[in-house]
């Protein structure tokens, strides 16, 4: 893919050495994330809501209540932008100036449109099941006829987006390198704690490996 994911709109301003337009490395960090921010304006007021999502090539899709503001407004085309954060570790300075956080993070603005197609929606809303537990979709009940109904999907192109990525420890003034504090860098990581069994369960079922084993690690 030639084109440019770059526009004046998403050319990064500060420190712009720790930004990028590469498709691959916007899709990995969208890839090991599960939760994205959507951003969009109703009315003269602004919203970032939460939400989970999936990735299917160069769209990522989001779904929920057909009821929900969010879709209801997105599905007119109105601008959104869809935030994806990922926290590598906290960045601590000798100054209080210098702090900062080690992170992966994509920005993608554009128009949502709804998704129509009954197959293609199935498809987006096994991939957002997929994006957040890898293995699920196979295991459980499929989404029925009225559950479909009751739930809208939107997809985004991946066509205007960037992603800002911080690594390594802090940058300190010199004359603060003989300050006597601690400075270095406290790492992050979202691990599983442990499976808590449903005290519903009228049958006996293993906790699946793909729970067990539960990481983010990126597909692509
Ligand atoms: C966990 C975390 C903590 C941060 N903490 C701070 C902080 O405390 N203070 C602070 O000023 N900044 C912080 N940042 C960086 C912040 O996200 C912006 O990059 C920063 O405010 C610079 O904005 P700007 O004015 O240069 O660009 P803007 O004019 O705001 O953005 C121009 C374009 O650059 C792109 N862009 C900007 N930021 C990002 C990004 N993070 N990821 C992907 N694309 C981006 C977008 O396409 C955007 O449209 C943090 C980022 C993360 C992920």
């Amino acid at each position: 893919m030639a084109e440019s994911l770059v526009t004046e709109r998403t050319k990064l301003k500060r420190i712009p050495d720790r930004g990028t337009h590469e498709r691959e490395t916007i899709y990995k960090i969208l890839d090991e994330g599960f939760i994205c921010h959507v951003g969009f304006v109703v009315d003269g007021q602004p919203f970032v809501i939460p939400t989970g999502y999936g990735r299917i090539d160069d769209h990522v899709y989001i779904h929920g209540s057909a009821a929900s503001r969010m879709l209801r407004n997105l599905q007119k085309g109105i601008d959104v932008c869809v935030t994806v954060t990922l926290l590598d570790g906290l960045v601590l300075a000798r100054s209080a100036f210098h702090h900062s956080m080690n992170y992966r993070s994509v920005v993608v603005l554009g128009k949502a449109t709804l998704v129509e197609d009954p197959e293609e929606k199935l498809t987006a809303l096994r991939a957002i099941s997929e994006n957040i537990v890898r293995g699920r979709w196979d295991d459980v009940r499929e989404p029925n006829a009225q559950e479909l109904k009751a739930t809208s999907v939107l997809k985004l192109p991946i066509q205007e987006a960037s992603a800002k990525i911080r690594t390594g420890g802090p940058k300190d003034e010199e004359e603060d390198y003989s300050l006597s504090v601690w400075a270095g860098v406290l790492p992050f990581r979202l691990t599983p704690g442990v499976p808590e069994v449903d005290p519903k369960m009228s049958v006996e079922a293993a906790v699946p490996a793909y729970i067990k084993n539960y990481s983010r690690t990126p597909r692509s």
